[in-house]
Order: C-alpha cells, then sequence, then structure tokens
C-alpha cells in the first residue's frame, strides 16, 4: 500500500464514523415513539371498533336480550360458538326456548364479526379490551352469559334494520332516430 492509499483510508474510516454518528446524533433529538406497556395502561387509546372478544349486553337490572336463535352459532366459520338451550314453562302454560349455557372460544375466534352481524336482537357485541392473555388454552373458554338466567326475563326488541338504500331512477332509454330511406333518397338525386 502506498503512502497516498494509506492516508486515502485512513479518510474514508474516518468519514464513515462521522456518518454512523450523525445518524445516531439524530435519534437522540428524535421524539420517543416507545409505548411504555404497561406502565402506560391509564392513558392507552384502544380504538372503539377494536375486536379483542365476544361478549354479552347486559341491561342494567341484568337482563341480556339472546333468545337462543342459534343464528350466531350457526353463521360461525369455525365452531366458535356453542349454545345450549332448556325449555320453561310460562305462567299462562305455554312453553319457552331460554338460553342455558352461550360458550364462545376465544382461541378460535377469527373476529371475521359474523356472530355479531347475524344478530337478530343484538346482544351481543365485541369489546376493546385486549388484555386477553392467558397460560393454558383452557381458560379461552367461555361462558358469555355469566350471571344467572332469569325465566321471567322480558322479551327482547327486534334489532333495528338498517335503512333501505334509496332507490335509483333509471336512466332513460336513448330515443333512437329515424333513419333515412337511403334508397328514396338516391332516386330522388338521380332525377334531379
Ligand atoms: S367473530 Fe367470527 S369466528 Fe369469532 S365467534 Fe363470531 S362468527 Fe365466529
Ligand atoms: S346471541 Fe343473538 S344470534 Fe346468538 S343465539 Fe343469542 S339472539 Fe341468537
Amino acid at each position: 500500500m502506498s503512502i497516498k492509499e494509506y492516508f486515502v483510508s485512513i479518510f474514508k474510516g474516518f468519514h464513515s464514523l462521522l456518518k454512523g454518528m450523525a445518524v445516531t446524533g439524530k435519534e437522540l433529538v428524535t421524539p420517543k415513539v416507545t409505548e411504555q406497556y404497561p406502565e402506560n395502561r391509564a392513558e392507552l387509546h384502544i380504538p372503539e371498533r377494536f375486536r379483542a372478544a365476544l361478549e354479552f349486553i347486559y341491561d342494567d337490572n341484568g337482563y341480556h336480550k339472546c333468545i337462543a336463535c342459534g343464528s350466531c352459532e350457526r353463521n360461525c366459520p369455525n365452531q366458535t360458538i356453542s349454545i345450549t338451550k332448556r325449555m320453561v314453562e310460562l305462567p299462562d302454560g305455554k312453553k319457552k326456548q331460554k338460553l342455558d349455557k352461550y360458550t364462545y372460544d376465544l382461541g378460535s375466534c377469527t373476529f371475521c364479526g359474523l356472530c355479531v352481524q347475524v344478530c337478530p336482537t343484538n346482544a351481543i357485541r365485541f369489546s376493546n379490551d385486549f388484555e386477553q392473555a392467558v397460560f393454558t388454552r383452557e381458560k379461552l373458554v367461555k361462558q358469555l352469559n355469566y350471571l344467572p338466567e332469569k325465566d321471567d326475563a322480558p322479551a327482547p326488541a327486534p334489532a333495528a334494520k338498517p335503512a333501505a338504500p334509496a332507490a335509483v331512477k333509471p336512466a332513460a332509454a336513448p330515443v333512437e332516430k329515424p333513419v333515412a330511406d337511403e334508397s328514396k333518397q338516391e332516386t330522388k338525386e338521380n332525377k334531379e
């Protein structure tokens, strides 16, 4: 190696060191974006529509709106929901189907939301409680009707249907212009 090459290599090394230090210095003054979880749990913002886990909607009196129709269970693509029902006798002697146990396996849910969409009484929803980690898969299987079932629950009102889209007025069909009879036109020109 000549003396010139020796000094060029020293210069290149020094230049590369300065470039690296510039990147480090820039990151030193850039605002930090690291989430200090779980210390920042109180300030964390989880979007309202985030689908963390399925849950029952209970009202203030401890009633839910599930009528055990099984629609969510049938529409679930991977058998995540399992429903057992029982028959109860009403005061007027009629028999009525009631929910007994509503089981949901969070471990196999794909969070597609089909169950919520097809529910005719809006009885279920997704919570945005994202902290669902457990040590065994068995703990991911949850009974959603965790309050004791009441036989005198009022019949839930059916879910409001989404408004029908406004009818689109069909476009008017194009009006065909009458085509002039070319043979007659030719004859007229010949006479002239
Ligand atoms: S979100 Fe989809 S996969 Fe999960 S329980 Fe509902 S229908 Fe089944
Ligand atoms: S949650 Fe809704 S769809 Fe599922 S069984 Fe109950 S009422 Fe039917």
